[in-house]
């Protein structure tokens, strides 16, 4: 039973950044409470049998996939993995291709049998070279050249952020390698995986001490007048902390159309196929790719950019930034709050990002 005598600290948002801040506080003897408006947790990454038994992301998605040993071993305390390397295939003209493109890419595009040092010469030829790089544009112009830019990054871009990629920063674009060899892996990361029973039963693991009540669906608006913790760790959008006092941070949101189509073993080649230039969705991901789940039928989603719903991904614009800035020295003066997380920190963060960035504000918070 946890030590009611002691000061409480207010958790607010369940998902990576304030569940993993909530274990180490708990392990440190800390008396937490971790509030979420949802009616689950794991945030973004929770996942669900769907009404046929498949095991689907719901709010689209989700591959663990980092660099940081560190990290990969505070996660594996807490579940078991399946490994797993995403690939992605993007279709031009009807046709699917590797992406990121690589080698494979441009021979079966222009039916050429390059090897490597063929294929540099190729992207050295196409490039255009660009200086300074500023832009997303400037990035894949710089690496590939216009028409590979306008086969598979032109319209995505506009479709996923409703913005030219010469309106976005540099950094969207240099998130997507660009290879001469075969490696057709999505990611390059030196581990790649699943949670083996999924991302909600790590998520419940995580939270499983005595030291952590969890309670759902409560705002924290519901909380905040009451007051009466020793400090919170605010995990949602910041702007909204501050009753968007400076004006509201531009998010993308995105719609997530799910189907389960039964009796189809697989519906399609890889985990991810993306349309750059058809459909009003950007992609459509086949669960059981992921989740090596054996079912007779399957489950897929397809996503649907839109500016308005649920906040997903921070904008990277400069304009952007320079507003997120003067919440953020606001934030400095909350001495008794700590901001964290994808929303808190407006930044483009991974999930093994979220950890390392719960991790060392936990830390700063003990000392
Ligand atoms: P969140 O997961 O958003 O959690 C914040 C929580 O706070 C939410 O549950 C929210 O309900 C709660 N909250 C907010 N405001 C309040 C309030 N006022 N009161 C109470 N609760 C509140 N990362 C990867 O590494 N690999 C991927 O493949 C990947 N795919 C992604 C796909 C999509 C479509 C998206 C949107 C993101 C993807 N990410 C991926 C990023 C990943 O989702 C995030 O890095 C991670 O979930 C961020 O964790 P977080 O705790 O900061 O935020």
């Amino acid at each position: 039973m946890p030590d009611k005598t002691l000061p409480e600290i207010l958790i607010v948002g369940a998902g990576y950044a304030g569940s993993v801040v909530a274990r180490e506080l708990a392990d440190a003897g800390k008396r937490v409470r971790v509030i979420d408006k949802r009616p689950h947790i794991a945030g973004n990454a929770f996942d669900e049998l769907d009404s046929h038994g498949v095991l689907v992301h719901r709010y689209g998605p989700h591959i663990f996939h980092t660099n940081a040993e560190r990290i990969w071993e505070w996660l594996s305390k807490f579940t078991e993995w399946r490994a797993y390397e995403h690939r992605v295939r993007g279709v031009v003209d009807g046709r699917e291709y590797p992406f990121p493109i690589n080698r494979d890419t441009l021979n079966a595009l222009y039916g050429l049998d390059l090897d490597e040092a063929g294929a540099e010469a190729f992207f050295e030829r196409v490039r255009e070279p660009r200086e300074p790089v500023r832009s997303s544009e400037d990035v894949v112009l710089n690496s590939v050249g216009r028409d590979l830019y306008e086969k598979f990054f032109l319209h995505y871009t506009r479709k996923q952020w409703g913005l030219d990629p010469s309106e976005l920063k540099a950094g969207v674009a240099a998130r997507i390698p660009v290879r001469t060899n075969t490696d057709d892996r999505y990611f390059t990361d030196t581990f790649q995986a699943m949670p083996k029973f999924g991302y909600a039963k790590m998520f419940e693991a995580i939270l499983d001490h005595p030291n952590i009540a969890v309670e759902f669906d409560v705002d924290f608006e519901d909380l905040r007048k009451r007051g009466g913790f020793a400090h919170t760790v605010y995990t949602g959008p910041i702007d909204a902390y501050f009753a968007h006092c400076h004006g509201a941070l531009p998010y993308r949101s995105l719609r997530f159309e799910h189907e389960h189509l039964p009796s189809v073993d697989t519906y399609q080649s890889v985990g991810t196929v993306n349309y750059p230039n058809d459909h009003a969705y950007t992609r459509i991901t086949e669960f059981k790719h992921l989740t090596g789940q054996q079912h007779a039928g399957t489950s897929i989603v397809r996503e649907y950019p839109q500016a308005d719903g649920d906040p997903y991904y921070p904008i990277p614009r400069t304009e952007n930034e320079l507003l997120f800035k003067r919440y953020e020295a606001m934030a400095e003066n909350e001495r008794d709050v700590t901001f964290v997380g994808r929303l808190a920190q407006y930044r483009y963060y991974n999930m093994d990002q979220v950890v390392g960035a719960a991790l060392a504000a936990v830390r700063r918070l003990l000392d």
